[in-house]
């Protein structure tokens, strides 16, 4: 590629895990992808947040050829959902819904990393380093123009996907952005607990070594309960709701990863905390369930919003992934339904190559996007609606509605199937 202009059936812009699958997705069709990613080094990127995968997802990404490359991954076996202060409870298991795995804990940078691994291991035409500046449109094609090395490149092509998170959008016209900003962040940290420290090992081979029972091995903040503990069994996902926002605890190796939802000013208390103020505040506000927390990493905190785009095409335009819809992490859609588009696009482009960008290409794709993408993004909205007040009333209901689908193995079915394949279940 020595030209500053290059010419392609079509150009992603934005490399991050959902333009990534797009790219991988169409790698080996008769389609020329071009994809520009604005950071430099993607390999080398980190990113703190936990991403849980469901069921379907993993089923996509071994089809990419990326799941094998993954290198640290918790399957999930049960959720445990709970609102803190209320008696309801629902329990999803893996078993009960008839899958080997209700989903699948790991890294944004590792699965961000083994994506591109396997985007370098393609065919793929792909440019790191590369800022896309400005886009625009006719009937005929796209065209973008990009820094690079210091230079400014075009490219011209004959759709245009937008995998960039939503930050060109003003650029594109035809389509409106709602936001509504949920006045939440989410402080992420990978962290340890006494009880399933135990299950994993840590602390029992210390029990065994100090050869006194209970508490001689234990450190500090183990010991001081003094009660005999129930222990926690591996794979257990926790999401607990509370009038702040709801805290999840995903399993991660022998840690979970914390995924804590609370108002801005919050974040910025907890993230300025000690690794001791921190746990003893996070043990405060989920309960004993776990013990005592008793590690802590390095904390980052995310804003949250949720952000949409209607349509989601415009003229020789499509938007994928957190672009078309940025979703509160509530209930861990947002990669999952971004990966879905991905994949749907790639089909629809495969199944008739000729009409990649066309009218009719376009709305046949909204067509196939709109009821999953409406549905995840009205079910986690509501989620974060019904559980992040103080309503007294909406409390009972709450705690009710967690109990009653507790008692029915097809409502409980029904749930996990949606959180794992989509509207489409
Ligand atoms: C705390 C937290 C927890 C989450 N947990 C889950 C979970 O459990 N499960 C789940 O499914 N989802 C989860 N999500 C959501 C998930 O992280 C996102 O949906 C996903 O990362 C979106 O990927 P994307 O590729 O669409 O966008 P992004 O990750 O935003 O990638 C966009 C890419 O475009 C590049 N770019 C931007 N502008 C330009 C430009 N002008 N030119 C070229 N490149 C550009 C960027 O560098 C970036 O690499 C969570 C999110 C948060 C914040």
């Amino acid at each position: 590629m020595k030209s500053h202009h290059y010419d392609y059936d079509l150009v992603i812009i934005g490399g991050g895990p959902v333009g990534m699958a797009l790219a991988l997705a169409l790698s080996g069709s008769d389609v020329s992808v071009l994809l520009l990613e604005a950071r430099g080094l993607p390999a080398k990127t980190e990113d703190p947040r936990p991403l849980a995968l469901s069921h379907g997802t993993r089923l996509i990404l071994q089809r990419l050829d990326v799941w094998e490359g993954l290198p640290h991954v918790t399957p999930i076996t049960t959720i445990h959902i709970s609102n803190r202060g209320g008696f309801g409870r629902t329990i999803l298991t893996a078993t009960e819904t008839g899958v080997p795995a209700l989903g699948y804990v790991m890294n944004h940078h590792d699965l961000f990393r083994a994506m591109h691994k396997a985007l370098n291991n393609s065919a793929v035409d792909c440019l790191t380093g590369a800022q896309v500046t400005r886009l625009e449109t006719h009937a005929g094609a796209g065209k973008v123009e990009f820094e690079h090395d210091g230079v400014t490149k075009k490219a011209t092509a004959r759709l245009l996907a937008v995998a960039d998170g939503g930050r060109l959008i003003a650029q594109i016209e035809g389509v409106t952005q709602h936001v509504q900003d949920y006045q939440q962040w989410a402080v992420v940290a990978r962290v340890g607990t006494e009880r399933f420290a135990e299950t994993a090992g840590t602390l029992s081979a210390k029990i065994s070594s100090a050869g006194s029972g209970h508490g001689a091995g234990f450190p500090a903040a183990a010991r001081s309960t003094g009660r005999r503990r129930a222990h926690t069994p591996p794979g257990v996902a926790y999401e607990r709701f509370t009038s702040d926002g709801p805290v999840a605890l995903l399993p991660s190796g022998k840690h979970f990863s914390l995924v804590w939802t609370v108002s801005p000013s919050a974040a910025e208390e907890l993230l300025a905390l000690d690794d001791a103020a921190f746990l003893a505040r996070l043990h405060g506000h989920f309960g004993d369930r776990l013990g005592k927390f008793v590690e802590a990493g390095k904390r980052s905190g995310f804003p949250l919003a949720l952000k949409y785009v209607t349509p989601v095409t415009a003229c020789r335009v499509v938007l994928v992934g957190n672009a078309a819809q940025t979703l509160h992490p509530v209930a861990g859609q947002g990669f999952n339904l971004g990966l879905r588009d991905a994949w749907e696009l790639a089909d629809e482009i495969i199944a008739s190559p000729i009409d990649v960008g066309t009218p009719a290409m376009l709305a046949r794709y909204r067509d196939r996007r709109r009821m999953d993408s409406g549905v995840g993004r009205m079910f986690t909205d509501s989620l974060v609606r019904l559980f992040s007040n103080e309503d007294p009333v909406l409390d009972s209901a709450r705690s009710l509605g967690l109990g009653a689908l507790d008692c029915l193995p097809p409502a409980k079915r029904f749930v996990a199937r949606r959180m794992m394949f989509g509207a489409r279940g």
